[in-house]
């Protein structure tokens, strides 16, 4: 068994399978740490839990155009899950 084939079945995990985060935090980044930086800015992960216990996440400060590390940014926003969570097909990826 290859290790693309030992996780394949991951790929297939849904909302039923994962532990549900009861909130998260998005802050706004800004690539302008030095003069490498190339001036991207973008909501990036700040944390997301459950009941205030720290869930696995991307956190990284990564610019995802020059590679060069983020600045975040004092505007940050928590978020909640919604009841009447929409299902992701009905989500316009901004790509
Ligand atoms: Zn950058």
């Amino acid at each position: 068994m290859t290790d693309s084939e030992k996780f394949e079945h991951l790929k297939e995990l849904t909302l039923d399978d994962v532990v549900m985060p009861s909130e998260g935090w998005v802050a706004y980044a800004v690539c302008a740490g030095d003069e490498k930086s190339c001036g991207w800015q973008g909501w990036i992960l700040e944390a997301i839990s459950r009941d205030g216990k720290q869930l696995p996440a991307d956190t990284r400060q990564i610019c995802p155009v020059c590679d060069e590390a983020t600045f975040r940014t004092w505007a940050k926003l928590q978020f909640r899950p919604s009841p009447d969570q929409p299902k992701i097909e009905d989500f316009e990826s901004a790509d």
